[in-house]
């Protein structure tokens, strides 16, 4: 068995691993590269022939950095099969859909700016709608702890990352020249008693794990005092008669964000107030939950048998039109609104925001990971003014950090996870992937200290054949 790291390797996006095992070649994710552009655009365009001929693709969850570059593999001319759990293929239909309108008005941007400079020739997408829907057509859904046979010699087995809905590790069991191996890519590795999705599951006799390292340099705050925090800024905006802007990701934390204010409503920790949901892809993705409550967890499906709708608070608007987002944001009143993009890069809460922060009333509560250079981060590190739509906007808003929602498991989750997975079978070696080289490095030297030897931080193209 051979293993390719065409992606994530050394860094957190663009997830692309390959599995070489009886002369089948099976991909491990075909994730977006997300950086600087021109790198972003010729690494997603020029997907390495390895990949393009493979013969299957296994896919561990939907958010983009995962799969949002399938749609190009297809285009390059992959014809294999896309394995995936339902939930994550429903997912998938509108994140793909979603990234290749992102994608087309890219293009049409790009092309904009190269014929005022004098040059010709449109830029094309990197994948249109049509590519997407196209690429939908590979896919093969499969239940989480069903083995399926994809070769001869070769097993695959979907179990339970509790990162996001759907969410997979993927176990496969290999027989090769007489030889048997259990490789276990961890995808996304979630976080243990977080509400709506069960936890990680520990997989039994692995013989090698490959891991992924996003917070394999920190530890999280923790999410029980979450719920709280949000209700104390509710608090603040009943009083100053302000509004609470939450820049939310569309999959999962949205999802969460919802449950966590239809439990404070509930409980009477907070009075029922209006709460906007002004993203349509937010909006689509919480339809999609609602059809898998065979991946929820015990508190979950206690309130579906309550007829108990955990998605829906009091007074829920699920805003649609750019319009209705327009007197959305004029309205003078106490009220919750909850938009994309996550890092308030692009999207209608930047329209919010551009409205909203010099005001002292309204509050912004950052739920989210935010890269370097986002507006986001930028609130965070209390840059005053900020610039938006090319105007300087004055920072008078409160602005407060509730980072405890994350999805991913943090450094002390990370090492007690591969602590159980040891505990049950002979782990030969592990293999670092999605972190940033701080991240990898320091959960590489915190690994070797509970004495496992053999710790590898693939670089970019790297092979490791495991007979050798
Ligand atoms: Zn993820």
């Amino acid at each position: 068995m051979k293993l390719h790291f065409y992606g994530a390797a050394r860094t957190v996006t663009g997830s692309l691993h390959g599995v070489e095992v009886n002369g089948e070649r099976i991909l491990l994710d075909c994730g977006l590269y997300q950086g600087h552009r021109e790198e972003a655009l010729k690494r997603n365009r020029t997907l390495p022939d390895w990949a393009i001929a493979a013969g299957h693709l296994i896919l561990s969850h939907a958010h983009v950095d995962h799969c949002g570059n399938i749609p190009g593999l297809v285009k390059q001319g992959f014809t294999g099969n896309i394995y995936s759990t339902a939930p994550t293929r429903d997912l998938a239909a509108l994140m793909l859909q979603d990234s290749a309108h992102i994608h087309e008005q890219d293009a049409k941007f790009l092309s904009r700016r190269r014929r005022k400079a004098g040059h010709n020739g449109e830029i094309k997408p990197l994948y249109t709608l049509g590519d997407a829907l196209r690429s939908l057509e590979h896919f093969i859904t499969l239940p989480y702890h069903r083995p399926f046979r994809l070769a001869s010699g070769v097993h695959f087995t979907f179990f339970d990352a509790g990162h996001i809905l759907g969410a997979a590790m993927v176990l496969l069991e290999v027989q090769e020249n007489g030889k048997k191996a259990r490789l276990l890519f961890s995808g996304d590795l979630g976080r243990r008693n977080m509400p709506i999705l069960r936890d990680p599951e520990i997989v039994s006799d692995v013989d090698y794990l490959i891991l992924e390292s996003t917070y394999g340099n920190r530890k999280h705050n923790d999410r029980d005092l979450m719920d709280e925090a949000l209700a104390g800024e509710v608090d603040r905006i009943l009083q100053t008669g302000g509004k609470l802007y939450i820049p939310s990701f569309s999959l999962e934390r949205a999802q969460e964000i919802l449950l966590s204010i239809h439990k404070l409503e509930a409980q009477n920790r907070i009075p029922v107030l209006p709460v906007y949901l002004d993203s349509p892809l937010a909006s689509a993705i919480t339809d999609v939950f609602r059809l898998h409550p065979e991946c929820f967890d015990e508190e979950l499906l206690r309130m579906l048998n309550r007829k108990d709708l955990p998605f829906f608070t009091q007074n829920l608007v699920r805003v649609r039109s750019a319009d209705e987002s327009r007197e959305v944001m004029v309205r003078k009143e106490s009220a919750i609104v909850i938009a994309g993009s996550g890092m308030c890069e692009f999207g209608r809460i930047v329209h919010h925001l551009s409205y909203g922060l010099s005001s002292p009333a309204n509050t912004v509560a950052i739920v989210g990971f935010q890269a370097a250079n986002t507006l986001g981060r930028k609130l965070l590190d209390n840059v005053n003014p900020v610039r938006i739509f090319g105007d300087d906007v004055a920072v008078r808003a409160r602005i407060v950090a509730l980072d405890g929602f994350s999805a991913h498991a943090d450094l002390p989750e990370l090492l007690w996870f591969v602590k159980e997975i040891r505990s049950r079978g002979y782990l030969k070696k592990v293999f670092l992937v999605h972190g940033e080289d701080r991240a990898l490095m320091n959960l590489k030297q915190e690994l070797k200290q509970t004495g496992l030897e053999s710790v590898e931080v693939p670089e970019q193209d790297s092979m490791y054949d495991l007979n050798a």
